[in-house]
């Protein structure tokens, strides 16, 4: 049967921009449906304006630090108005790359909503599109639990576009979003507490960068509520929002901000008329090439819910395109050392297994850990202190991960992750010459182990 495109992608986002332009490249029949805007969750309401938000709160300390370094300054003001248009148009540019990046690779562009037909067909703006393979790429949506006043909550899709900065800022969650959103609106001023359901917030990541982040975040005077939940949030008449606490206390604020994590975007989708499944937690279950139960249909990134990370989407969306259309540069995604950072301030980064994880695995473990003040901090009042931790199989002597809490603790991480990925011991990191002086040398100069 002759179909009117060999690949149609249902999402302009991280994973379908680039399955599309690599299927176009490789000289496929490619369309692209997008019904909300180009580029996705991390260009319009995700990575990129975060990081730009981030960038923006950063001043505050910089602005303080100054003063170490001879600088007087005079009273700093921040208008919220101007960052966001500033960072408005930064995204609207981008959207006009991503159109260019797709129509310049011969894709063919539909705006608006896709809904599957059957196996093979997609309907969007009352027209229907015959395809050989269909991918999903069509991301997620946050999830906000269904509390008495959850009408009142916000989640990051509006944060992003807030009309003022609120004074005061509940943020709930433990994960990414809640600690990079809850250092940036300390940052700019607003009077922010994190209100997390358990223990120890960043469940997943190595214990000792989420007590040191714990402790970085309570000296720079960001209000950590752990084991505390919202049992309901009701509207005041003054506009303000009161809060009740499971635990029966009362919090007045401005602004409830959750960030519980992300549910599959699967929205009028039609998949009920394919035989696509979903898994136990509702994301499209898909084999390790990314096939759903339907053989016609294929789903990356977000909607698969494996990795919820853009370089993760693009991997998977490369991986198809290869897969279908030029099958001899196929290679699988490894999903081992994939290095991720949370942009909260201090940034986290990390590759590879925590400690906990490799005790776990039944390695026999040594680690190596540094906590010191960073150079540029020593004219300073500040008194963050950055640490870094090597966790090392004692037996094979590989370096099973990297662990680091302070400043641009991303960009260090990822040249570590090549080298854990090329499998390198702590023996080729000891002889591994610094860069001096940097914080990120202290990675290749820690010698005694602090615990086995
Ligand atoms: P998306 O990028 O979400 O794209 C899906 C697209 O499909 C959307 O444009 C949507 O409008 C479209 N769509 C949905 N349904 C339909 C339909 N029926 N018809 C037509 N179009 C449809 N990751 C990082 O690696 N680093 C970060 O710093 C980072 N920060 C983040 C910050 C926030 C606040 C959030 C929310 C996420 C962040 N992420 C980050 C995660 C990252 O954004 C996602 O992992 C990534 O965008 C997933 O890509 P995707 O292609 O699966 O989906
Ligand atoms: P996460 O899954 O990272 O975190 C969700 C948090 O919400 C957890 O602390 C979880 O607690 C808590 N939670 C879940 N359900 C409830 C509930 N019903 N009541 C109270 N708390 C709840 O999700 P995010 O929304 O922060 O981010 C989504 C994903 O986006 C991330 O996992 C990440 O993959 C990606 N992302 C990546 C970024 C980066 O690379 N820098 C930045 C932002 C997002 P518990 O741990 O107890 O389950």
């Amino acid at each position: 049967m002759a179909y009117d495109f060999d690949l149609y992608v249902i999402g302009a986002g991280s994973g379908g921009v680039r399955s599309a332009r690599f299927a176009a490249g490789f000289g496929a029949k490619v369309a692209v449906a997008e019904s909300r805007y180009l580029g996705g969750t991390c260009v319009n309401v995700g990575c990129v304006p975060k990081k730009l938000l981030v960038y923006g709160a950063h001043f505050a300390e910089d602005f303080e630090q100054s003063a170490g370094f001879g600088w007087t300054l005079g009273k700093a003001d921040f208008d919220w108005a101007t960052l966001i248009a500033n960072k408005d148009r930064e995204i609207n540019r981008l959207n006009g790359i991503y159109r260019n990046l797709l129509v310049n690779s011969g894709v063919t562009l539909h705006e608006g909503h896709a809904r599957l037909i059957d196996p093979h067909q997609v309907e969007i703006n009352g027209q229907r599109y015959t395809a050989k393979h269909i991918l999903i790429a069509t991301g997620g949506w946050p999830q906000i639990p269904d509390i008495p006043g959850r009408e009142h909550a916000i989640s990051s899709n509006e944060a992003f576009f807030l009309k003022e900065l609120p004074k005061r800022i509940l943020v709930v969650g433990g994960g990414y979003i809640a600690v990079e959103f809850a250092g940036i609106f300390h940052g700019l001023g607003a009077d922010t507490k994190l209100l997390y359901r358990g223990e120890l917030f960043l469940r997943g990541f190595d214990g000792a960068v989420r007590k040191h982040l714990q402790e970085e975040l309570t000296k720079r005077g960001l209000d950590l509520q752990f084991n505390a939940d919202i049992e309901r949030i009701e509207k005041q008449a003054d506009g303000s929002l009161k809060v009740t606490l499971k635990d029966g206390r009362e919090l007045a604020t401005d602004c409830v901000f959750y960030a519980t994590g992300r549910r599959p975007m699967l929205d009028n989708l039609g998949l009920e008329n394919t035989a696509v499944k979903l898994d136990k937690r509702g994301f499209i279950e898909v084999d390790e090439q990314y096939q759903s139960a339907e053989p016609s249909i294929l789903a990356i990134g977000d909607v698969i819910g494996r990795v919820q990370l853009t370089p993760v989407a693009l991997a998977e969306g490369m991986a198809v395109a290869r897969r279908l259309f030029k099958p001899e540069q196929y290679r699988p995604v490894d999903y081992n050392m994939i290095p991720t950072a949370v942009f909260s301030l201090p940034n986290i980064g990390t590759v590879g297994l925590t400690e906990e994880q490799a005790r776990e695995a039944g390695h026999k473990v040594q680690i190596f850990e540094s906590r010191f003040r960073p150079m540029k901090l020593t004219l300073t009042e500040c008194q963050e202190r950055t640490l870094m931790k090597l966790v090392v199989d004692a037996d094979t002597d590989k370096v099973l991960g990297c662990h680091m809490v302070g400043p641009d603790a991303g960009e260090i991480v990822q040249g570590l992750a090549i080298a854990l990925k090329a499998g390198a011991t702590k023996r080729d990191f000891d002889e591994t010459i610094g860069v001096h002086p940097t914080a990120a040398e202290e990675f290749v100069t820690m010698r005694t182990p602090v615990a086995g």
